[in-house]
């Protein structure tokens, strides 16, 4: 029989006629054949009200006593909603996060949980019950109360759903669903039917943020399908599923976003030699800074530059950080730029595209705007503006993908690497235990690329488009590409293509930028790709710090850099290629999942 996790959040059981709606959904879903379990949090804004109190009688509460106090939200609303469904004819039991055996560790108010049993929660769906279960809370070895951490019950809800094996975990919230972008900054933004775990993860870190990260990674590790739906629609209309697969295999693009408030920092004339990305990862690390967009341009006499963008108001604590290194590091000069923006698409289908890129930087260069840096990942590319362009921008993109048309064609395309076995529940909760922690999912060398440089680019509009539109005419599949900050106003394009069309590649280049005033195509026939693929990489530099550590340690000098929220690839000599991979490898065995 199949297995349904309903989740409520805050606003979905606000008020008694939420309840009642919230218990009407939960036995439609019941009628229709499946086991119900309904995960549900405190009402409306009630948390926040617990914590007001809390602060009113005392300057700083006891987290044993806070946890104690919060959890009562998430008893009031089971309790009700159990009620609700009684008074509807139906059977259910409300449960806390005790009573079902949600155990944890002894961290108040940010508790991991270490167990959960399924016994007394399935022997209820047997006997036809729906189960309520409080979200957000478990109890500890002493059976204190515990809770996990404010909006914890997207936690519970898909770590229940887990467990249970459950077909699908259903989040009602108050969006209907998980858009082609966010449609507040463009009025065509689309609804999508799918999107995969490993494009979401992507665009959720990216802004358009539906759902917290850390639930999507769950989702991914527990090969559970979340299906994200409004509570305030009447006529269970189906919202969007963040599954294995993407929305169209025919589509390069799936979404698009936009980060507002990005800064850019510059640290030019690094000595190009193993160790130095150690060096300045290592400080950005100590100072907890997450940063993104982390770009080397291919280096110049014995100096390449490094830049790497921040949220604008993690940018005085970054630059800190960084002078320091600068200052240890002779001859280095460290510049910053504020008021930029991040544009980005996602799609699964641009990984086998070619053309994805070019037409990027074509509607961009036809609306006057300047790229100021790129990098990609397989599935995304992120380019840097002005921030005066960013929303021009962000419409170009959204226009010239047709986002906003439902795709023609359904997809069976998946995302390989979200077709994992269904673990067993022993497993589950090992993962569960190191669920805030960092997994690696993959470490890999490509040894099938070489690299195309065209240097000095003029800083204005339209270069990338030329040289990418040429690149495609040729159909020559390009994977990597890299622009950074260039030191005096111009930068480096550099990107990757299959080794034997890198000659074609630079030749057809060379003959686009003929006339825009770059300075020399360079190219480098065999280059070696290694990158680090998982969950959490980019909130955890120090991902950075150990893999810049393992290749400096092995002597091995990277010559390009780009990140995305999954991802970190770096460019090495092709020589080196099994030597980084193997040290890369020893480097991460702890965390390899
Ligand atoms: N009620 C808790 C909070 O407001 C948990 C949740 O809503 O997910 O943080
Ligand atoms: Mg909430």
């Amino acid at each position: 029989m199949s297995l349904i996790v309903q989740k409520f959040g805050g606003t979905s059981v606000a008020t008694p006629e939420k309840i009642t709606e919230a218990a009407r959904k939960a036995i439609r879903a019941q009628q229709q054949g499946h086991q119900v379990v309904l995960v549900v949090s405190a009402m409306g804004k009630n948390t926040d009200t617990l914590v007001d109190l809390a602060n009113a009688v005392s300057t700083s509460p006891a987290a044993r006593e806070m946890d104690m106090l919060l959890s009562t939200g998430e008893q009031v609303s089971v309790a009700l909603v159990a009620m609700a469904i009684h008074e509807l004819g139906g059977k259910a039991t409300s449960l806390t996060g005790g009573q079902i055996g949600i155990k944890t560790d002894s961290s108040h108010t940010k508790a991991r949980i270490q167990n959960i049993s399924t016994e007394r929660m399935q022997a209820l769906l047997d006997d036809g019950h729906i189960v309520i279960a409080a979200g957000f809370q478990g109890t500890d070895e002493q059976g204190n109360i515990t809770t996990l951490g404010r909006g914890g019950s997207d936690t519970t809800a898909v770590a229940l759903a887990a467990v249970l094996g459950a077909d699908e975990c259903q989040i009602y919230t108050d969006v209907d669903g998980v858009f082609t972008t966010d449609p507040r900054q463009v009025a065509e933004a689309r609804k999508m039917e799918r999107v995969s775990h490993n494009e979401m993860l992507e665009l959720a870190s990216l802004g358009a943020g539906v759902m917290h990260s850390r639930s999507i990674e769950f989702g991914k590790k527990f090969n559970v399908p979340i299906h994200v739906r409004n509570s305030g629609s009447f006529t269970d209309e189906p919202g969007t599923v963040i599954g294995p697969e993407s929305e169209s295999a025919d589509r390069p693009v799936s979404g698009c976003a936009l980060t507002k408030n990005e800064a850019r920092i510059t640290l030019a004339g690094v000595p190009d030699q193993p160790g130095t990305m150690h060096q300045v990862f290592a400080a950005i690390g100590a100072s907890h800074v997450a940063v993104d967009m982390v770009v080397q341009d291919v280096g110049a006499d014995g100096r390449a530059d490094i830049s790497f963008t921040v949220l604008e108001s993690d940018l005085p604590a970054t630059l800190k950080a960084v002078g320091k290194v600068a200052d240890a590091l002779n001859g280095v000069e460290v510049q910053c730029e504020e008021n930029l923006s991040k544009v980005s698409v996602v799609g699964l289908g641009m990984a086998t595209q070619t053309g994805v890129a070019d037409r990027m930087f074509r509607c961009l260069a036809d609306d006057g705007v300047n790229i100021k840096a790129i990098t990609t990942s397989q599935i995304k590319i992120s380019v840097l503006v002005d921030r005066a362009d960013g929303q021009k921008a962000l419409r170009a993109v959204h226009r010239e993908f047709e986002l906003d048309k439902p795709p023609a064609s359904r997809s069976d395309y998946s995302d390989e690497s979200s077709q994992i076995e269904q673990p067993s529940p022993a497993d589950i909760v090992a993962r569960l235990q190191r669920m805030e922690d960092l997994t690696i999912e993959n470490i890999s060398l490509d040894q099938s690329q070489g690299r195309v440089t065209v240097t000095d680019i003029p800083d204005a509009p339209g270069i990338a488009a030329q040289i990418f539109e040429a690149v495609a005419a040729e159909n020559l599949l390009v994977d990597m590409i890299v622009q950074g900050a260039g030191a005096d106003g111009v930068a480096d394009i550099s990107f990757t293509v299959p080794r034997d069309s890198v000659a074609k590649a630079a030749k057809v280049v060379e003959e686009a930028v003929a006339n825009l005033g770059c300075g020399p195509v360079e190219n480098d026939p065999a280059v070696a790709i290694l990158s680090v693929f998982g969950i959490g990489i980019r909130t955890h530099v120090g991902v950075g710090v150990r893999m810049f550590a393992a290749l400096a340690e092995a002597g091995i000098n990277v010559d390009l850099i780009n990140t995305s929220e999954m991802r970190v690839n770096v460019v090495v000599d092709s020589a080196k290629g099994d030597a980084g991979l193997a040290a890369l490898k020893t480097a991460f065995a702890d965390v390899l999942g």
